[in-house]
């Protein structure tokens, strides 16, 4: 999944990206409310980690504009604040969940899969089409009960797919869950996966939609 962090303590965010990033998300990192603000704009986030204490913008200004503009990404506000005031801020100003420093990561990590989860409307943690079953707590994928073993990216490509069954992405929106700004993207790279992934779990379970992209069909 791809994530926007926005924390500017050098330490903790380098920290919660490189995390993160074992766990398989992509993260890309801003240290203030301005830029982070323009990289919202992009909508390419499923979720934003949000430092309240930010330079050029607060965390709970840029909360606030954001749900007054409509902006429904989940929010997770990680902050060094940890009075009960501005817990009640940064809820009432939109924040979805709230994590007090120091926090431990595999508790982010359940908090994010939480708060991704809910807004798929998803009660339970594992996403299931037709045979296929998806894990994203434990990163594990199952065809007919069987394990499959697949690399980090084919895993992360999977799960954009199978989270909405029978609706096609497109190789930008493949791209986009795949890659951070730091990383450069492969040509044919999400041809590649597709493939692997076929190879894998079969061809009839990744659909190519022409001149649209590649879905999960909803009953495979
Ligand atoms: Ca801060």
């Amino acid at each position: 999944m791809r994530l926007l962090l926005v924390e500017d303590d050098p330490m903790i965010g380098a920290g919660v990206q490189r995390g993160l990033k074992q766990e398989g998300h992509t993260v890309d990192w801003v240290r203030d409310g301005a830029a982070a603000e323009l990289a919202i704009a992009d909508g390419v986030y499923e979720l934003i980690l949000l430092d309240l204490g930010l330079p050029r913008k607060s965390g709970l200004e840029l909360l606030a504009g954001l749900r007054r503009k409509g902006v429904a990404t989940p929010v997770l506000v990680i902050t060094a604040r940890d009075s009960v005031a501005d817990r009640v801020k940064g809820l009432d100003a939109g924040a979805d969940d709230y994590l007090v420093k120091p926090f431990d990561l595999d508790e982010l990590s359940a908090r994010i899969r939480a708060l991704t989860r809910r807004q798929g409307g998803r009660a339970s943690p594992v996403i299931e089409v037709g045979p296929l079953a998806l894990d994203p707590a434990k990163h594990v994928v199952t065809l007919g009960g069987s394990p499959v073993a697949l690399s980090k990216r084919e895993f992360t490509l999977l799960h954009a797919l199978m989270k909405q069954p029978g609706m096609p992405l497109s190789r930008a929106q493949i791209e986009e869950s795949l890659y951070g700004w730091d990383e450069e993207i492969e040509s044919n790279a999400v041809e590649v996966y597709i493939h692997s992934l076929r190879r894998k779990l079969g061809a009839d379970r990744i659909r190519n939609v022409r001149g649209v992209g590649y879905m999960v069909p909803s009953e495979s």
